[in-house]
């Protein structure tokens, strides 16, 4: 059985929310003074885009087949990794089979390790992986989560990540992160500040709603502690991403100082089975959150997801849309998912990568049937009223 070959790889950039969701317009709660590492700049307080966060924008991949049938998939990255795609990796994919995924991977990765590993990078591979299994379910005319291992569940259960909590409750997510206002450079009163709006969405949303703190890589192991001890009283279930990804250390400190039964959660920036392996064996985290737009792709949480399930520790993806969703339907160690809430107010359920993708589904009441899912490959379409830019060519 011959499935047509890879004919070609492109690269394309596109401006404005969608895979790149921090590059949003002014009030948008996503970027209305997030605690964050650079915080501790008076001037790059009050907006993450004020340093940078949307410089890049999306990365659209497409890989075309000798059939004329196309694969895609949206990530961050925008033209730098537009330009590693078209320059160094197509040259791993065009005239094979969309089959050989793991040769692909592998080639990809140790012929960028030199200058790779992690990052930007990463984060490309990611992009053409996800494309190359959109092309591959396209051309076997099958939904990739079937793919993968077929549904474990018959639908996806949300928590919303947002401003509004209380909201969320009574979209039916079962749960509500929020993100950190107030990081160490606001000292004793942004503390207090942060303990202030999780007590009132405490009170808004009952004891039972699962409330998070998402701390954006912003703290430091004293303050993290403190946190996590104060808000224990308010039944935070978990705090996530305290602090810098490299801080292996530091992470492993924290899981043994917080409080009995409160969560310790990170990996959105963490990337590859290495680098999982070391948040694993040092005992970092309860739950790890790949993105598997940026940790390595499909092909390579696979074997991350494996790994923690043999460690008895969660695999809930970082938002991701779709391209999570057909992945965490398969997992037995994937229980629930992220959903972000990407109206400007958080105050409605809007497809997440929009307006880049056609055909996305959302949430209802808090869930996702596995028959949403229903379509070739990732089963969505890029919108053709999004005007694509392709910097390079090969
Ligand atoms: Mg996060």
């Amino acid at each position: 059985m011959t499935l047509p070959t890879i004919k070609q790889v492109r690269a394309y950039v596109v401006r404005g929310g969608g895979a790149d969701y921090h590059d949003q317009g002014d009030g948008h709660w996503i970027d209305d003074h997030i605690a964050t590492p650079m915080a501790k700049y008076p001037e790059y307080r009050q907006s993450r885009q004020s340093f940078g966060i949307n410089v890049l924008g999306t990365l659209v991949v497409e890989i075309e087949a000798s059939d004329g049938t196309v694969g895609f998939a949206v990530t961050t990255g925008g033209e730098p990794a537009a330009y590693i795609v078209e320059k160094h990796l197509a040259r791993f994919l065009e005239g094979r089979s969309p089959t050989d995924y793991e040769k692909i991977w592998d080639q990809m990765y140790f012929g960028t390790q030199y200058y790779g590993r992690k990052g930007l990078v990463v984060n490309a591979i990611s992009g053409v992986d996800l494309a190359l299994w959109d092309l591959l379910g396209k051309l076997r005319q099958e939904p990739v989560y079937h793919l993968l291992g077929g549904a474990v569940r018959d639908e996806l259960s949300f928590y919303a990540t947002g401003a509004r909590p209380d909201l969320a409750k009574g979209m039916g997510f079962i749960g509500g992160k929020m993100p950190l206002h107030h990081g160490p450079a606001e000292g004793e009163e942004g503390l207090k500040k942060n303990i202030q709006e999780l007590a009132t969405m405490r009170e808004r949303c009952g004891d039972d709603f699962w409330l998070m703190f998402d701390c954006w890589m912003a703290l430091d192991l004293n303050y993290a502690t403190r946190l996590a001890h104060k808000a224990k009283e308010y039944g935070l279930k978990w705090i996530e991403e305290a602090l810098s990804p490299d801080d292996y250390w530091g992470y492993a400190a924290l899981k043994k100082a917080a409080p009995a039964g409160m969560l310790v959660t990170t990996g959105e920036h963490e990337a590859t089975r290495w680098g999982f392996r070391m948040l694993m064996e040092m005992e970092c985290c309860d739950i790890i959150q790949p993105d598997v737009g940026w940790c390595g792709g499909v092909t390579e949480l696979l074997k991350i997801s494996a790994m923690a399930d043999s460690r008895g520790v969660m695999v809930i993806p970082h938002g991701s849309s779709v391209y999570s969703y057909h992945f965490v339907i398969t997992r037995h160690n994937s229980p629930f998912a992220e959903f972000l809430m990407m109206a400007p107010k958080a105050d409605q359920v809007q497809p997440m990568f929009h307006p880049q993708l056609l055909g996305e589904p959302v949430p209802e009441n808090g869930r996702l049937k596995a028959t949403a899912l229903d379509k070739p490959g990732f089963g969505v379409e890029l919108n053709p009223a999004v005007t694509l830019h392709r910097p390079y060519t090969h």
